[in-house]
């Protein structure tokens, strides 16, 4: 069994009024997007919104060793940024483009990236 270092990023408007339960549920039972960990040791290093300084966000997540950042559904389904977002955490992430819900979104694709698959 392996430990597989996670993080989790919200929407940040989204913040203003979710607690993260739905991400927290399915992270802490191992379902939905997480299901895939069922044979891992996985530990939850930071839960994030994509707000603020996301560079400075990013260096602390590598310096912590994160091996797979989840964006969150909301993410998935309400954020113009989500693509390129995704993007630029698969330069030094493992990236899962959900946390919990239906596998593919009804308005985005759900975008899984290995680290460095862009180039
Ligand atoms: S994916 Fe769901 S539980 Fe997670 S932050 Fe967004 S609305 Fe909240």
């Amino acid at each position: 069994m392996s430990k597989i270092r996670v993080a989790i990023m919200v929407r940040v408007e989204t913040t203003e009024k979710c607690i993260g339960k739905g991400c927290l549920r399915s992270f802490f039972a191992k379902s939905e997007a997480f299901a895939r960990y069922a044979a891992d040791e996985i530990e939850l290093v930071g839960f994030l919104h994509n707000g603020g300084d996301l560079e400075h966000k990013i260096a602390t997540l590598k310096s912590l060793g994160v091996d797979v950042v989840h964006l969150s559904t909301c993410m998935r389904g309400r954020e113009p940024r989500y693509a390129e977002i995704a993007a630029r955490l698969s330069k030094d992430f493992t990236v899962i483009g959900y946390t919990h819900g239906q596998a593919q979104g009804k308005l985005s694709p759900t975008i899984d990236l290995n680290k460095g698959e862009l180039g």
